[in-house]
């Protein structure tokens, strides 16, 4: 039983229990949430993607969650973890609108590279 979620009944009826694991990203490379979306008026929470990064580009998602953050816990050590998250379907539209920002940085990139050595 969660006995003191922080999510509001509305939210919690519309996802399922379940964590992204430890996000975390070492020389660009390893896990991250991209994108931000539905968040409720009620809790705060919204839904993010948590994806494999590499170079900070995000690369294959891992599945979108409803997350409240609370970066103030986190700082003063009292969560493990600087969020709280749940399960819910991959949030396509994200999905696609993180590829394409992604993308885009790629070529960018890839221009920078291109400019430097030709
Ligand atoms: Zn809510």
């Amino acid at each position: 039983m969660e006995t003191e979620s922080p999510f509001c009944p509305e939210c919690l009826a519309a996802s399922q229990s379940g964590s992204p694991g430890k996000l975390s990203t070492i020389q660009g490379i390893g896990r991250m949430f991209h994108g931000r979306t539905q968040t409720c008026e009620r809790c705060g929470s919204s839904v993010r993607t948590a994806w494999s990064v590499f170079l900070l580009l995000p690369l294959v998602p891992r599945g979108s969650f409803r997350v409240v953050e609370f970066d103030e816990l986190a700082a003063q050590g009292v969560s493990s973890t600087p969020f709280f998250a749940r399960r819910v379907s991959l949030c396509w539209p994200q999905v696609l609108r993180t590829w394409a920002v992604g993308g885009l940085a790629l070529l960018f990139l890839a221009w920078i590279v291109v400019q430097r050595f030709s």
